[in-house]
């Protein structure tokens, strides 16, 4: 039985592994994609406090260092159901099952995608999520960017040096015809649907809780940018981790 299982390898959760694992916590961080999170698709971090220009992949790189060498377990699965068995909780996934006597959720967020119709209209065009991983492969050709907010106008900005011509369209607009590859930026949502039942979640699905991380499941906590917030970064996230794990 571990002291703590930790839902997702981000700022938050690694964060969040550090603390417990430096407390002589017996912790394993369970992820299903990246090591890092998503920040590991920043070419360039200039906002993290005492490191001035740093790849996404490079801090998250060190985090992760830092929360193995206090004892931290990280192993690659998709964390699917939790069962609440009062003292303790039950950690299903695609690769077996875990008990903790603790659970931190930090699954942070993922892109909205398109919508029906925005797919059917893009066809077996590629569809993208990350100008900066993929705009590369589209040099000197057509492009499309789908979205209205901050996003979308830093995507359209980084194509714009690359692609032969951008097109900016809105959520629900027709795809240009001539587009040969879609750039979605049109929001991010949480991936907290395997929670429902157990935790409060808010309309948009990101798990209720305030500063002090405590969900409404006692002994299941929440870090990062998947908890009810305003400001959603990486510092933030790092903040959450550190509350959450000294809660436990
Ligand atoms: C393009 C971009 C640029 C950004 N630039 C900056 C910046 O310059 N400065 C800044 O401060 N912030 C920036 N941000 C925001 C920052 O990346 C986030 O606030 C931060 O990464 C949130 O950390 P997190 O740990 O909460 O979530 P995440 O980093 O999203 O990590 C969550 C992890 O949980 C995993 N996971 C999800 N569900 C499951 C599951 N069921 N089972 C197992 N694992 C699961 C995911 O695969 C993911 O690795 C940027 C975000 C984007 C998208």
């Amino acid at each position: 039985m571990f002291d703590v299982v930790i839902i997702g390898a981000g700022m938050a959760g690694l964060t969040a592994a550090i603390y417990a694992g430096r407390s002589g916590k017996n912790v394993l961080v369970l992820e299903s994609k990246v090591k890092g999170g998503e920040i590991v698709e920043s070419e360039l971090v200039s906002n993290y406090p005492g490191v001035k220009d740093i790849s996404g992949t490079d801090l998250m790189k060190t985090v992760a260092e830092q929360a193995e060498s206090f004892g931290a377990k990280i192993k690659y699965a998709e964390v699917t159901k939790i069962v609440n068995r009062g003292e303790v909780k039950v950690v299903e996934t695609d690769d077996g099952e875990y008990e903790a006597k603790a659970v931190i959720l930090a699954m942070g967020t993922e892109p909205r995608r398109l919508s029906e119709k925005q797919a059917a209209d893009a066809g077996k065009r590629p569809v993208s999520y990350c100008a900066t991983c993929d705009g590369a492969l589209y040099a000197g050709k057509p492009v499309v960017v789908v979205g209205s907010g901050n996003t979308a106008k830093y995507t359209m900005m980084y194509l714009e040096n690359i692609a032969s011509k951008v097109y900016h369209i809105h959520h629900d607009d027709p795809i240009p015809e001539d587009a040969e590859a879609v750039f979605v930026a049109i929001g991010r949502v949480p991936q907290t649907k395997f929670l429902e039942g157990l935790v409060e979640l808010d309309s948009n699905g990101y798990v209720v809780a305030g500063e002090d991380c405590k969900t409404s499941c006692p002994g299941i906590y929440v870090a990062g940018d998947c908890r009810t917030k305003s400001t959603r970064q990486l510092v933030t996230a790092a903040g959450d981790g550190a509350v959450a794990a000294s809660m436990v």
